[in-house]
């Protein structure tokens, strides 16, 4: 069976092929600046050259046609028709309250995904682009959503509900819904896998830190909390993202500095975080080259990211009643010694001892993948690169 994984945002699209049989990526690629100039396509096929094409892509579905066009190609290609593809999975940003897995797309569905838009109004509609575009390329091929948001469903009340008066939930749906649920869930179930333990037993926490981070609590392989919150600017400071504030502080900037609501928007969620804190970058491979030169304020941008996952790892550890597993994974989490080693560090009277030779070499040794704490930590730490287009291939197999 093969899956083809569509991953659609506002001016791209990412894909992939998975033959499930043995979940190897046939094929995977992007194309760039919809609706923009200079608009180009990526496309890699396995065993063959990556090649790049420079050409107008007005809307998402021009961009699915070149897709489909380089998958069946007799030379950059992987299959001999779209009839092989036996269904299509595709990434959603937010289900809201109504989903708490990966659904079949049907009108209904469709609609649910609209009436989210108010909770994810850069995303959904993005998604909503590349679902309409594969149905109307492919009719009669079963279309999977799987959200963001779902796996973090299984959060009790307490966890997900704020102290603003209750109305607002009703009225609104404020909430913590809780973000980059597919990878949390992939990487929860693949470190069970790793350690050779059945999920059921483990308490979990999971750290995926990307240019967009957030923590997860998963018990029992269900997520119990989350710190992305209502909208993925809540929790960690991120790469231009300011994460938890004192809230008192917005009203506060937005009289000091005359700001409408967009400006304050702008300011908490793209001049923000490591950004906005160096002063240098936003991008993690900037700031460690300037730490390493001694910049002060890139230092201090990497201590305060790496203090607030050690708080989380804390406070998850309460919630969860001990903690069995902790993982780091996305491109911070995954290729940042530094910041797993600072968020570990004084961490033994919970049971986390992270060998250092171990955390240093993992890239080159590993892949990337595997155990960096000591052999007698209590609790096993772990780098696990992050799969979110084969967690989705999975669940769109299962469903159809
Ligand atoms: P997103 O998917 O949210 O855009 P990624 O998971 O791709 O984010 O992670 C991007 C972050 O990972 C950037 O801050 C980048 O600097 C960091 N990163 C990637 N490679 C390295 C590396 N070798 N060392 C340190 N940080 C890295």
């Amino acid at each position: 069976m093969k899956i083809l994984v569509i991953n659609a945002g506002s001016s791209s699209l990412k894909y992939q092929l998975i033959d499930m049989k043995n979940e190897l990526v046939l094929a995977k690629g992007i194309a760039e600046r919809i609706g923009m100039d200079q608009s180009l396509i990526k496309h890699k096929s396995v065993g063959k050259d990556k090649f790049e094409f420079k050409t107008i892509i007005k809307t998402h579905l021009d961009a699915l046609k070149l897709v489909l066009d380089a998958l069946t190609s007799s030379v950059h290609g992987v299959i001999a028709d779209m009839s092989e593809v036996s269904a299509v999975g595709h990434r959603v940003a937010h289900g809201g309250e109504t989903f708490s897995m990966g659904t079949l797309i049907n009108d209904k569905v469709l609609k649910v995904i609209h009436d989210n838009i108010v909770l994810a109004p850069l995303h959904n509609p993005a998604n909503i682009m590349g679902i309409e575009a594969c149905m109307r390329i492919m009719p009669n091929t079963p279309m999977v959503a799987v959200f963001d948001t779902a796996f973090h469903q299984s959060m009790p009340k307490e966890s997900f509900m704020y102290a603003l008066p209750y109305e607002y939930y009703e009225k609104y749906g404020i909430r913590r819904y809780g973000f980059h649920g597919t990878s949390h869930k992939y990487v929860a179930q693949r470190a069970a896998f790793l350690i050779g333990k059945d999920i059921s037993s483990l308490n979990i926490i999971s750290c995926h830190l990307g240019n967009g981070a957030s923590i997860a609590a998963v018990k029992t392989g269900k997520s119990i909390d989350t710190s992305m919150g209502f909208t993925p600017l809540e929790g960690l400071p991120m790469g231009t993202r300011c994460g938890s504030i004192d809230p008192a502080i917005v009203s506060f900037l937005i009289e000091k500095e005359n700001f409408d609501t967009k400006q304050i928007n702008n300011v908490l969620n793209k001049s923000s975080g490591m950004l906005g804190v160096s002063g240098i970058s936003g991008d993690f491979r900037d700031l460690e080259a300037a730490a390493a030169l001694d910049n002060k304020r890139a230092k201090l941008a990497i201590e305060m990211f790496s203090y607030s996952i050690k708080k989380y790892i804390g406070a998850y550890s309460a919630a969860l009643g001990g903690v069995d597993c902790l993982i780091f994974t996305a491109g911070i989490g995954e290729n940042s010694l530094m910041v797993r080693k600072l968020s570990c560090c004084g961490l033994d009277f919970i049971g986390i001892k992270i060998d250092n030779e171990k955390n240093n070499s993992i890239d080159e040794i590993l892949c990337n993948e595997g155990i960096i704490s000591t052999s007698d930590s209590a609790v096993k730490v772990l780098v696990i690169p992050t799969n979110e287009e084969l967690m989705i291939a999975r669940e769109t197999a299962a469903l159809i």
